[in-house]
């Protein structure tokens, strides 16, 4: 396995739509070999979830997982998932993004949803995801969709470095 070059903010990979995973593709030794390295990249950069735009693969791919901090959530390999909300309530919390790096922002994000996906396998997934996983989901979709999160930002005023995020914003924030 290895880790993968990160893409930032300015590449276009990052605004475009990711293409749809044919059943072949995904059984291919590229792709469960990509998705691989994509664990073991989000992993590596501490980052509860990675994109497939975000290592230069324009296919609609994203793995989430998170231990400990904000939730916990199990490792999880969404391929070609679609998002239906189920809860219109709008959360504000802290975002960032391995494409984005030493930046935080608050972004508004739904509650609620229904998840639908394919596993890595190509097995059909379908899961409610609340709130802290509902973001990370809400988040990796915007990436497969040609969004980040700064799109989601109804202002900047709270667009911060990490530094001054951990010296001004962190009591707020646990
Ligand atoms: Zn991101």
């Amino acid at each position: 396995m290895s880790i993968l070059k990160v893409s930032r903010l300015g590449n276009p990979v990052l605004r475009r739509e990711a293409q749809q995973v044919s059943p072949e593709l995904l059984a291919s030794s590229r792709i469960q070999t990509l998705i691989d390295n994509m664990i073991e990249t989000m992993v590596e950069y501490h980052g509860v979830g990675l994109a497939a735009p975000q290592v230069h693969e324009s296919l609609s791919l994203a793995v989430i997982e998170s231990h400990g901090g904000r939730g916990d959530i199990p490792l999880t390999v969404l391929v070609n998932p679609q998002i239906t909300v189920l809860d219109e309530e709008l959360l504000q919390d802290w975002e960032g993004c391995l494409s984005i790096p030493e930046l935080r922002g608050r972004v508004p994000r739904y509650r609620k949803l229904r998840v639908n996906a394919l596993d890595r396998f190509g097995k059909k997934l379908e899961f409610v995801a609340e709130d802290f996983f509902a973001r990370v989901v809400q988040h990796e979709f915007d990436h497969l969709m040609g969004r980040v999160y700064v799109d989601r930002m109804p202002d900047f005023q709270t667009l911060t470095h990490f530094d001054e995020f951990q010296r001004f914003w962190m009591p707020e924030a646990q």
